[in-house]
Order: C-alpha cells, then structure tokens, then sequence
C-alpha cells in the first residue's frame, strides 16, 4: 500500500479535482488519500476570524468566499446528480456550524488558540468529504480519531506512540481507497481539536505511512518536485532527481515550502521513500527521497537552496564570558524552558559573543529572558545587554557532496563578497551537509541568485547588464548581444540578460530581462522619463546580482555616477573616455575601488575601438615587460579626413563626411580640437604605468583655437575658410609622396599629440580608410616594436570591443 497525500495546490480546483481521481485510479494496490484544505481556505479562515474579533463586519465576505469557493467546485465536478445533493447534505451543517462560530467570535471579541484551531479544521473537513464522495468507493475517515497531540509549552506536538497505535488500529483492515483529512488532530487528554501545524497535512501522511509501513509515500502539489531553490524567486530553478533523507530535512527546515520540516523522520526512520509529484504534470517523475543517493555524474557539491525571511540574531557578548564554562548552557536551557525555538548558532573560538538566530515572533521574549538570566553579568559589566539585529534572513547551502570537498565556504563567501553582500553570521555543522548564514532580508533575493547563479545549479551564468546610451554604439551593441544571446547562453552557458536600457530621457528597469527586438518602443512606452540620478537610484535599488553598467554615452554627467556603482559591486563598461581620461586622481580611485570590491571596471573600447591595444598593453605590464615608446594614429576620424582630402574633397568637406559615416564623436570639433586623441594617449600612458593628465600633453594643432569657440553652427559656417591653405599644402605633400597623420606620441616621460607628415616608409604611410594603427616600443620588443593595426572607429566595431569587455567579466 501507499500513501498519498494531495495539498492544497492540488484540490483547490475542479481541475485539480479531476487530476486526483485520474491518479487514485490509476494505482493497482490500496491508497490512503491524505488532502488538505482547497488552496487558500486555510488563510481565508484565519483572516474571517481576525476580522471578527475586531469587530470588523466584512468577515462575512471572507466567509462568503470560503463557501461559494467550496459550492463552485461541487457544481462543477459533480453536475447535477444525486451525489451531488448528498454532498450537499453532508457540506452545508459544516458551514453552518462555521457561520455560527464567526458569529461568535464577532459578538464576543474574542479568539482563543482553542477557538481558532476549531475553525481551521473546517477546511480539511470540508475537503476531505468532498474528496471521499468524488472517488469512486471510496471511504472517508476522520484523522481527530487518530492523530492525537499532547500540548507543551501552549503548543500542540504530535504524540507518536498513541497516534501510531491508532492508527494501526484503524486501517487494520484497509479499504482500497482511504479518504483522510491532514492537518487536523486532537488533544490525547482533553480531545479537544488541535492541529499540527501550517503545511501540517504532509505530517500527517507521513504519521500514516510510518505507523502501517507503507511501499512508499508520495506528496503531489503544483511544481514538478523539489526544485534546486524556490522556483517563485529563481526562474533557472530545476527539479532535483533524487534527494537524500538527510538533504531533504536540511532544504526543508530551511524553508522550502514543498514539504513540511517534520514529515520526513517518521518516513526516515521506517526507510520508506518520499516522491515528490506534480498533479498536473503526470509526465515528470518528480524527486524521489530515499537513504542511498547514487552520486550524480555532474558531481554538484550542492544540491539545493533554501531560505527563511523572518530572522532575526541575538548576540551574547561580554568579555567575562571568555573561559567561562556554562554561559552557552545557561543560553540554551531558558531558552529551551521558555519553548524557544534556535535555529542558527555561531560563536566565535574567543568565546566572547554567540550569536542566535530566533523567529522574529520569538524574538523579544528571548531577549527579555536572556537580559534576566545574565542580569547579574550586565550588572557588573561581565557581560552587555543582548544585541538584536532584525529584518534578516537567513539561508542554507546543502548537499551531502560538500563532505570533505574543500573550497565551498570559500567560493561561497567569495561570491557573496563580490556581490556586495554582506555576511552577518554563518555556521557550518561539522556534518558538513549544509552551510548557513545570516544576511540582511533585502539582500536575500540577491544571495540566493548569486549561489545559484555560480555554484553552477543553473544551466548558465548570469550577467545582468544596465544599457545607457542607445546612439550608434549602444544600439549596435544591442543588436549585437540580440543576435548572440541564444547561441551563448547554448554554448558558452552564459545569459545575458539585459535588466535595463536608458538614454538621455528615458529609463526602463525589467529584473525579468527586457526583450531585446522592439527595445526602443518599450523604452519610451513602459520606461519611465528619467535622468542621471533616477538611473543610478534605479541600478542601485534593482540590487540584482552579477550586475554591468554599461556606457555608451559620452556623457560626463554619466561617467559621473561609476564612482557609486563600483562601490555598490556594479562593474563598468566604459564605451565612454571621460573616465579613465578625467583627473588621474579619479582614474586610480576608480580602478582602486573596482579592485577592493572584487568587480570589474573595462573601457577597451576607449581606444581604437575593438582592438585589443588596452589588455595586450595590461599582459605586457603583467609580465614584467615596460613600455618605452608609444607611437599611435588614434583618431579614426582624422585618419579619415586625412585620407578622404582631394582635389574634389574639401578639408571641411570630409570633416562633414566623417560626422555622417558616424567616425566623429558626435560634435567633431572634439576631434579636430585633438582632445579625442589626447584622451585616448592619456589612458594609453597611465596603462602603460604612468602617471599624466591632459594638460601635460602638448599640443600641435592644424585648426586655429579661435574655430573651437562658438556654437557647433558657427563652426560649420567658418570652417570653409580653411579648404584653400589645406589644399595648397595637400598638393606640396602629393609632390613628396607624404601624408599627413595625426599622430600621438609618448617618449621619455613626454606626451605629445599633432599632425605630422610621413612619407612612404613610413609604417603609418599607408594607414587606409579609418584604421588606427599602435607601434609599442618595451624592453621586449625594442628593435621592432609591436604593431596593432585595424579598423578604429566605427559603431560596430566600438560595441564588439564593449561586448568582449562585458563577456571578459564572466572568462567564459
Ligand atoms: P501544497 O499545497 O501542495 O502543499 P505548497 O504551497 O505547500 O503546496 O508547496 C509547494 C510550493 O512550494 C511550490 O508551489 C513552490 O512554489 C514552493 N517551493 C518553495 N521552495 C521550493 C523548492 N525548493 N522546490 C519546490 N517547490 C518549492
Ligand atoms: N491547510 C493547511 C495549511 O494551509 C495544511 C496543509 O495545507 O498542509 O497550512
Ligand atoms: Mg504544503
């Protein structure tokens, strides 16, 4: 025989009904159906009761709701027939009796445990009959008569040995199909109606199957079975195959939802194995619980995990408690007479705090009776009044391959730390099955994606990049992470999910992952109007792990908020100069501060678009190498106009040209004003391990200052007198075979940028179109320098050197 229970989840619905009698069906050997309460009935009737003793008439809709929910299922499984108005029959005195009690309660304003545990049993009641009457022969039975609880410390405990006897009692001659109510209970001495507990039913089944020995016992709810963490909070959740007795209580007693804590010693203690099913999935062979384990190929060191919102630490401190033997004693024993439940204990070696963690409900007791337990300690300063730490939670790690794998606590705290998360206190059991810490509640969301995300339960990583700037570069950015996300999340296990797009007026946020085809029209549809300050409030209040800011701005106002983000364990991605070119002060903070908090500041792309001149300038630095000459062409753009001039194509003609090809930065008297070239030189020198700002850099210009004052119009309107001087030196240099390019120079300890003339052998001579070329001149590579030649501006190549910073984050 075997014993199946159904929650909540299961019968609350005609359809779910459906599934139920299909499955009791479909078994070959004899069943005790063990059901809660229709899903949210048992809720519903807390809050009836509460409105009522309040005093607070609207408990009658709360009431009405719990009976047309239970009439409606009625009408729709069973149509219109005979069983139907037995049902009714048996049904109706139940609701009646129930109508009366609310009265009650509302009349007199009040609400005993005692009271309240009578209402609750209504809903297990109610189903129960329901149940027994839709399955074909089946018999109903009432679980007060043999789940029996003994009351200690104002709360009801199941005792086993009267509740086992009865049991056996009981079904001593069993029918093919048993219909039991879970949940419900009564007191041994008083019979007065007790329960066992919220999510209590699958003690119940679990009680029924240890006491008869059944084959086996299966829970059936709404998810295909336990899952590696709570499937509401992580999508990449999965179904585990096979679970351990002693994995299954540590994921349970910390909260996950699909099992109730206690339900699996009587199965453990019997050997009987727990499937975990889904009602509504018949295709999936859920989790089977059992004692041996067969070790999964992938050899995960964890299995699962869970996570309890309401905690809160207590810490034990004083000075006089080190050496001092019995204080832990003293702890535990009020604690334990006061019925207190602890359920995290940490103290460190010196032995002068412990910390433990208690329910908030349980919290204020437990410290006004540890304050009175050491008052005397207090008193003379041997100990401090206890220190409560609310709004925590806490979470667990688990999995029996933990045992003896080194490095998990590490990897553990490692990732948490990288995240910004902070660790308030963690205990390990020398079992070594589970790892728990404490973290702050608006934290918890985030630890338990991160752990999920890195010790590889999910299928892929996780970036979650923040987008700013949709122009050129950002919008081919997105078409570029568009077109590949499917293929890297396939081969490389890498999701990049992008958690949010802005521009200059508009900011849209979707931790959930925002579709990528139509982003433009959902930025100014669901995005909210916004400005630099509304962004970074919005990255930081996301909070959400393995997190990029990604600038494709060029905007300083946006570079100014990297600070913060870094320090809030946000990595940068910089398409945008005015960073790592601004004050070097500000240069070396940014990359100290990326440094210290474990993350990631990148700005390739800052010169020579996608090629790789920044980190082959880190790897040589790296190595030992030390670099003593550059020699660069770094504008695109200028290389462009350089090589576009002719005889039909006017100097200001090509500047115009440029801006249209989208070289230019977007007002191109940055360029012509060489501060895009002196920006890039200034980055290239501080990574090569130098120190010098913009202003040490000398200037030799090709358009007057006086062009650079004004508005860009003005610019445009004067620049057409420079076309004749340029022309008659461009036919001088046609005549020597040269050319002109704008060149960026680093030599002994001096920086220069300006326009220089090279002939033929020349190796920048015959530098095509808008490619930038770099000579580096090291200790290694003295007699011929190393050269990196290619395309240098450019929308599409600029995003492929952000997307390689973003996919280096991950070393994927
Ligand atoms: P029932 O009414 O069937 O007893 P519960 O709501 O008590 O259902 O438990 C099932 C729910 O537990 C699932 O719907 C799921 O949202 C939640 N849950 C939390 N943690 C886990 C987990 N690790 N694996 C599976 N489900 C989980
Ligand atoms: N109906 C009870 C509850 O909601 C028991 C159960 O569902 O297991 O807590
Ligand atoms: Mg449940």
């Amino acid at each position: 025989m075997k014993v199946i229970k159904f929650g909540g989840t299961s019968v609350g619905s005609a359809e779910g009904l459906r599934k139920v009698k299909q499955i009791v069906e479909l078994a070959n050997e004899p069943l005790i159906v063990v059901v809660s309460a229709f899903s949210g009935i048992t809720d519903k009737l807390i809050r009836t009761s509460n409105l009522a003793t309040m005093g607070d008439l609207s408990y009658q809709n709360i009431f009405d709701e719990i009976v047309s929910k239970h009439e409606q299922v009625i009408d729709e499984i069973f149509g219109d027939n005979e069983e139907k108005q037995e049902l009714k029959e048996e049904v109706n005195p139940l609701l009646e009796e129930l109508d009366n009690i609310f009265q009650g309660i509302y009349l007199i304003k009040d609400l005993s445990s005692k009271t309240l545990d009578t209402v609750l049993s209504y809903g297990e009641r109610l189903s129960s009959i329901i149940v027994s009457k839709y399955i074909d022969g089946a018999i109903g039975y009432d679980s007060r008569n043999f789940i029996k609880t003994d009351k200690k410390h104002s709360r009801n405990f199941i005792d086993k040995d009267i509740s086992t006897q009865l049991i056996i009692e009981t079904f001593a001659t069993l029918p093919m199909v048993a219909v039991v109510p879970g949940f419900i209970s009564s007191d041994k001495i008083t019979g007065e109606i007790t329960n066992l507990g919220r999510g209590g039913s699958d003690y119940t089944a679990a009680m029924i199957a240890a006491a008869l020995e059944a084959r086996c016992l299966e829970i059936w709810t709404d998810v295909d079975g336990f899952m590696t963490a709570d499937p509401r909070v992580i999508d990449s959740a999965y179904t585990i195959d096979e679970l351990s007795y002693v994995e299954a209580t540590e994921l349970c007693n910390f909260g996950a939802k699909v099992i109730y804590p206690p339900t699996i010693y009587p199965v453990f203690h019997k050997n009987i194995p727990i499937r975990v099913r889904n009602t509504f999935n018949l295709e999936s062979k859920g989790t089977i619980i059992k004692q041996d384990v067969v070790r999964s190929k992938e050899h995960k060191a964890i299995k699962g995990i869970s996570s309890i919102n309401d905690t809160c630490l207590i810490t034990v401190q004083g000075l006089g408690m080190v050496g001092v033997i019995g204080v832990n004693y003293r702890i535990f024993k009020v604690l334990a007479k006061n019925g207190i439940s602890v359920f995290l204990v940490s103290q460190a070696a010196s032995e002068n705090s412990t910390s433990i963690g208690v329910r908030s409900e349980e919290v204020d007791l437990a410290c006004t009776i540890l304050n009175k337990e050491f008052a005397r300690e207090i008193e003379t300063g041997e100990m401090y009044p206890m220190r409560v730490e609310r709004d925590l939670a806490t979470v667990a790690i688990v999995g029996e391959n933990m045992k003896h794998t080194p490095g998990i606590a590490g990897k553990l705290f490692g990732v948490l730390g990288k995240n910004g998360i902070n660790v308030i206190a963690c205990a390990q059991g020398a079992s070594e099955t589970n790892i728990s810490f404490v973290v702050t509640l608006e934290s918890l969301r985030k630890s338990l994606n991160v752990i999920h995300d890195s010790f590889f339960l999910s299928e892929y990583q996780v970036l979650n990049l923040f987008i700013c700037g949709i122009g050129t570069v950002g919008g081919s950015l997105i078409e570029q992470i568009q077109c590949q996300q499917e293929k890297l999340k396939r081969e490389n296990g890498l999701k990049l999910n992008v958690v949010g797009i802005a521009n200059g007026s508009h900011l849209l946020l979707d931790r959930e992952g925002i579709p990528l085809c139509n982003y433009r029209e959902q930025l100014y549809e669901k995005g909210k109007k916004s400005n630099t300050q509304t962004l970074e409030t919005g990255i930081l209040e996301m909070n959400i792990f393995n997190s990029v800011f990604v600038d494709c701005t060029a905007s300083e106002e946006v570079s100014s908020i990297y600070k913060n983000l870094l320090s809030h364990n946000v990595s940068v991605v910089a398409a945008n100069k005015i960073a790592a070119s601004s004050s070097y002060e500000n240069y070396k903070e940014l990359k100290q501060i990326a440094r210290t908090r474990g993350v990631k500041f990148l700005f390739e792309a800052n010169v020579g678009a996608g090629l790789p001149i920044i980190n082959t300038i880190n790897d040589l630095i790296i190595s030992g190498d030390k670099i003593t000459k550059i020699e660069a062409v770094l504008s695109g753009t200028l290389n462009y106009i350089f090589n576009e001039i002719s005889e039909e194509v006017p100097f200001s003609q090509t500047i115009k040209q440029a801006q249209e090809q989208g070289y230019s930065e977007p007002d191109p008297r940055v360029d012509l004003s060489g501060i895009d070239v002196i920006r890039k030189l200034v980055i290239l020198v501080r990574e090569a391990g130098y120190e010098v700002e913009q202003s040490d850099v000398k200037k030799n210009l090709f358009v007057p200052d006086s062009y650079f004052k004004g508005t860009l119009d003005d610019f445009w309107e004067k620049v057409p007198a420079l076309d004749d001087s340029f022309e008659k030196r461009r036919k001088e240099l046609e005549k020597e075979n040269e050319k002109w390019r704008f060149v960026a120079k680093f030599e002994n300890d001096e920086a220069s940028v300006g326009l220089q003339e090279v002939d033929s052998k020349h190796p920048f001579y015959a530098l095509e179109g808008s490619n930038n070329v770099l000579l580096l001149t090291t200790d290694r590579y003295k007699e011929y320098p190393m050269m990196i030649q290619g395309y240098g501006a450019g929308a599409g190549v600029t995003a492929a050197g952000v997307f390689a910073d973003i996919i280096s984050i991950v070393n994927v």
